[in-house]
């Protein structure tokens, strides 16, 4: 981390969704309705160029977290500033301009792209949006768009039925690109492909990045794409961030007891480098009903005693560069 402003500076984000109950429930059980705490008092800063990898299992909160960076969905509480501005208060047009700037490509390539409609059709609603009226001028900018993600353009009348998963993902690329972004978050963008084809994916990514200077949130819950892909990662558990480290720092010694239970999953052929399996009890708790103190005391392997259980940890630096929600390791320090 520098000291520069961030590009992204997320704050106290917060997404929750209600459940209603019936109106009968709640005359006669007095039940009210619950809510799920899907992203609870997210904090992140994502620097210009870089690549913020976001892991955790699945229904931590991930996906909506990207989808609320983006106002995708209406966050319950908190900011997203992009370049010092505050997205949430953006009018409508506003709105609209910064959706350019901020983009995301899904991890479904089979479903994300319209099967009725082709290349063409599909690219041209993003340069429309951008303003771009002239056809021809269009068709030119398409063609240059499908090269830069190795597909032809003999492919602009096809559909999306007649591409590989593979392709179909590069036409999400493609799309995203069209804006013209700044920041793109990707959804798991390799996770339903085969594993030949996820490094070419992976690959494109990280050529275009560098060629237009993109900044990327990269969501997966494989913890072996991340390592390839990140210049940063942020640990997600039950809708909080429990851990933010460089890469090699994070791979080489993780700091929170989640972030080494993830690690120690990974299998490694190497026997020599393996560690040592930690088997977490229980699965990840219902985000309607949140563990009191530390979210994760009931499966934490290392708690220790009555802190963990009434105390909610702060994410706080615990190294250089580095950020742990834990009090085991706070209390360390002391
Ligand atoms: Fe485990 Fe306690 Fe740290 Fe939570 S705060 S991760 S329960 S040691």
């Amino acid at each position: 981390m520098t000291n520069r402003q961030p590009l992204l500076q997320v704050s106290g984000l917060k997404k929750y969704f209600k459940i209603r109950r019936s109106i009968l429930s709640k005359l006669l059980a007095r039940q009210k309705d619950l809510l799920v705490r899907a992203v609870d008092g997210v904090n992140l800063a994502i620097e210009e160029g870089e690549t913020l990898g976001l892991v955790g299992e699945s229904g931590c909160g991930k996906s909506t977290l990207g989808r609320s960076i983006l106002n995708i969905f209406p966050p319950t509480a908190g900011e997203v500033s992009l370049r010092g501005e505050n997205i949430l208060k953006f009018s409508k047009d506003e709105l609209l301009k910064f959706r350019q700037q901020a983009q995301i490509i899904f991890q479904n390539p089979y479903s994300s792209l319209n099967p009725r409609k082709t290349v063409r059709d599909i690219m041209t609603v993003p340069l429309v949006q951008k303003g771009i009226r002239d056809p021809i001028k269009r068709e030119e900018m398409i063609f240059s768009l499908l090269k830069k993600v190795g597909l032809s353009e003999y492919h602009i009348n096809n559909y999306p039925h007649q591409f590989s998963g593979g392709q179909r993902q590069r036409i999400g690329v493609a799309r995203a690109l069209a804006m013209n972004p700044a920041f793109i978050v990707c959804d798991e963008p390799v996770s339903s492909l085969d594993v030949s084809v996820q490094a070419q994916i992976i690959n494109l990514l990280e050529d275009l990045q560098q060629e237009f200077n993109l900044t990327y949130l990269f969501i997966t819950h494989d913890l072996s794409v991340i390592y390839y892909v990140s210049t940063r990662i942020a640990v997600m558990y039950l809708g909080k961030i429990v851990e933010v480290s460089p890469t090699l720092e994070f791979f080489d010694y993780p700091l929170h007891p989640y972030s080494r239970a993830l690690l120690s999953a990974i299998p490694i052929v190497d026997k020599a480098a393996r560690r040592e399996r930690i088997i977490l009890e229980g699965s990840v708790p219902s985000p309607i009903y949140v563990p009191s103190g530390c979210p994760f005391h009931p499966r934490c392997p290392e708690k220790i005693g009555d802190i963990c259980r009434t105390n909610l940890p702060e994410l706080r630096e615990a190294e250089t560069g580095r950020l742990v929600m834990c009090h085991l390791y706070i209390d360390q320090r002391l």
